[in-house]
């Protein structure tokens, strides 16, 4: 094995460790991926009960006069401060504790009505929303709600609910999406009572202002069938311990009002007992926690697409160009009506998501994986196009729209604000890596044990394997079901299920046959992978469309302008499915990594002469006295990343 390839196993086996094995609930989308349509399972729609969404509203009703009377969006947007007074206000109404159970002081709010109101407070100021979801979505109520003991619970979750803000710490300037790189550890101390952290962690919302946070940090490796296992492990860590310090403040293309912070830790001392659950289980409890923390993302992506449309469909109606109003012209037109069917099935993935989260007795991981990265790849694009179909007012700021008397659309800040979602909490492409790992468990369960050490592959082979696969794989060539039972989809929709039924089948099939022709190196064919992943994705996504539709049906007065919606989500998604599939079989992924590899050598900087390619000076001149006067406070090499990067030019 070369090195590159041994640091990639390393990788590849802490995030295989991480992963929660164990299917303890039906999952829906794991289902569809093994050839098996379960309609029946997501419908009728789960939509609030009136009781439940009553509590959300009257918060949100509640919310409102003070995010109004205390936040201004373009002031926080300018001067990246939300007032203390704000952040008061809305800790005094219980808005740091909306998850956190009554018992402990918090509200209590339900998953759906947490990101019903995160969605919201994100809609009015999606910096305050960024605030208050990174404290409670991954913060440390979070994994101390699944993974905590009674002391740790009792000990932190009554102050996190007053407001004692919380983060979560676990990138690092070398480590983003590859926690196997981790340098921050923590060292037992010879009483074990004790562990004594250093290392960095960069870009930790809330983690200027926090009084607790996640961290995780390397513990001691442990043998394992002779092979040594890294350990992360997570801490409850109090932010007013000795050797803890905020370095720098990062600033940010949107969410512009967010305390994001590079954190130092030098002999910081941590006792024990602030672990949480065991010592190396820290990135299974990141990854568990983020199964539910991740679904105020969609909520909030879902709200933009809201507001694109309230603002989009006014302004194309209004806007007049060409002798008509531009949304008459079809490829402005069109970018109102995508927008609002992809937002129609944004909110339907999230709230289904959501209340299969409330009633536990589903297993979301794909489900809220998938909500995430549809959700925010849409809304990006949706945000997009918002500015767009705004022309060159979508460009402009709002505070210089008002200053010369029109409607101060802040079209360019949604756009800024909305891009961070599909970086965060796990990016587009580690989704999709996440969703394919998980979406083919059926097949890796069967593949796995041929090459365990120790395993009887025969016994394997005609005891497991051989039954599995003689009975599912037959399966996937009968025709699929046609008939499903619906309140009042029309015809066209009804079709729709009906698609998804074949295609379900036809996906189990073609992840199969690709499975067997590629063997372990499918692993390299991402862009295959993610077909398969995207196929998925739509296939859930019309399956939530069609269901949500069904329920908004039966009181919806206009009953067309919903059938019609629904149609044009499943259409879209069904052009892009096909595409997909072609994709599997003919492609020409291969010329990407020979280009990508090019690039990667230099082969292409001749050719890129001619552009201004260097650090402008002024930025220089900055950057070497800011490293000076950083590296005088802090140490040398605590900017190491950086300097490395800029001073090679
Ligand atoms: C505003 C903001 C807030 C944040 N808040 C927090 C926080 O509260 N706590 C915290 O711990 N972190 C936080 N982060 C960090 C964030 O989670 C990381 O930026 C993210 O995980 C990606 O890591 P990275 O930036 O190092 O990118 P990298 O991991 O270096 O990735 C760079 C690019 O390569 C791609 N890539 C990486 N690996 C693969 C692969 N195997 N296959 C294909 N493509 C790959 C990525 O998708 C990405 O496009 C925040 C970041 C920002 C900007």
């Amino acid at each position: 094995m070369q090195v590159g390839d041994e640091k990639k196993q390393v990788s590849l086996d802490v995030a295989e460790d991480s992963r929660h094995e164990e299917w303890e609930a039906p999952s829906f989308v794991a289902d569809l991926f093994a050839g098996d349509f379960n309609w029946d399972q997501i419908h009728p729609y789960p939509l609030q009960s009136a009781e439940e969404k009553k509590i959300g509203d009257d918060y949100i009703a509640k919310l409102r006069p003070i995010l109004e009377q205390h936040i201004d969006p373009s002031e926080v947007d300018r001067t990246g401060i939300i007032p203390d007074d704000a952040i008061r206000a809305l800790k005094d109404v219980g808005a740091f504790g909306m998850k956190i159970a009554k018992e402990y002081g918090g509200l209590g709010l339900s998953q759906t009505n947490y990101s019903r109101i995160c969605a919201y407070i994100s809609s009015y100021c999606a910096s305050t929303g960024a605030w208050i979801t990174a404290h409670q979505s991954i913060g440390v109520a979070g994994p101390l709600k699944l993974f905590g003991t009674k002391e740790q619970k009792d000990r932190y979750l009554p102050r996190i609910a007053k407001g004692a803000v919380s983060a979560f710490g676990l990138t690092e300037p070398g480590v983003g999406s590859d926690p196997a790189k981790m340098t921050t550890f923590a060292t037992p101390t010879e009483d074990g009572k004790h562990y004594i952290v250093n290392g960095q962690k960069l870009w930790i919302t809330n983690g200027p202002v926090a009084e607790v946070m996640i961290l995780m940090a390397r513990t001691p490796s442990i043998m394992k069938n002779g092979k040594e296992k890294q350990q992360i492990t997570a801490f409850v860590f109090e932010t007013d311990t000795p050797g803890f310090e905020v370095v720098h403040r990062c600033d940010f293309m949107g969410i512009r009002g967010i305390q994001n912070g590079l954190l130092s830790f030098k002999d910081v001392k941590i006792p024990a007992e602030n672990i949480i659950g065991n010592p190396g289980d820290g990135l299974k409890i990141a990854l568990i926690t983020l199964v539910n923390g991740r679904l105020s993302i969609p909520a909030t992506a879902g709200a933009g697409g809201k507001k694109a449309i309230t603002y989009g469909s006014k302004w194309v109606k209004q806007r007049e160009q060409w002798g008509a109003p531009i949304g008459k012209h079809q490829n402005t037109g069109y970018k109102v009506a995508r927008i609002a069917a992809e937002t129609y099935a944004s909110e339907a993935i999230t709230w289904m998501s959501c209340a299969f989260a409330d009633s536990g007795k589903m297993d979301i991981r794909i489900e809220a994986a998938m909500a995430k990265y549809f959700c925010t790849e849409v809304g990006c694009q949706n945000a997009d196009d918002f500015l767009q179909i705004r022309g060159g007012r979508g460009y402009e700021t709002a505070e210089s729209l008002a200053a010369r008397g029109e409607d101060p659309v802040p079209a360019e800040r949604f756009v800024r604000d909305a891009r961070i979602a599909r970086i965060v909490e796990g990016t587009s492409e580690i989704m999709r890596l996440y969703i394919a790992r998980e979406a083919m468990d059926t097949h890796v369960r069967q593949i796995v044990p041929f090459m365990k050490p120790g395993v009887n592959k025969l016994q394997h082979f005609l005891k497991s394997f051989f039954p599995f696969y003689a009975g599912w794989l037959p399966k996937q060539f009968l025709p699929a079901k046609s008939d499903f039972k619906t309140d009042h989809l029309d015809s066209r929709n009804r079709a729709h299920l009906a698609y998804i039924a074949r295609s379900s089948k036809r996906l189990a099939r073609t992840m199969f046959f690709t499975m067997a022709k590629y063997g372990p190196k499918l692993e390299r064919e991402q862009m295959i992978m993610s077909n398969f992943v995207d196929i998925g994705t739509d296939l859930f996504a019309m399956a939530a469309t069609l269901n949500y539709a069904d329920a908004h049906l039966a009181t919806c007065a206009d009953k067309q302008s919903i059938q019609d919606l629904a149609d044009l989500f499943c259409s879209d998604a069904r052009k892009r499915i096909e595409t997909n599939f072609k994709a599997v079989k003919k492609n020409h992924n291969n010329k990407y990594n020979v280009v990508a590899g090019h690039a990667m050598d230099g082969k292409y900087d001749w050719w890129c002469d001619g552009t201004y390619e260097d650090v402008p000076p002024g930025y220089m001149k900055n950057f070497n006295a800011s490293i000076k006067a950083f590296e005088a406070k802090h140490g040398e090499g605590s900017m190491a990343v950086e300097e490395e990067l800029l001073v090679s030019k």
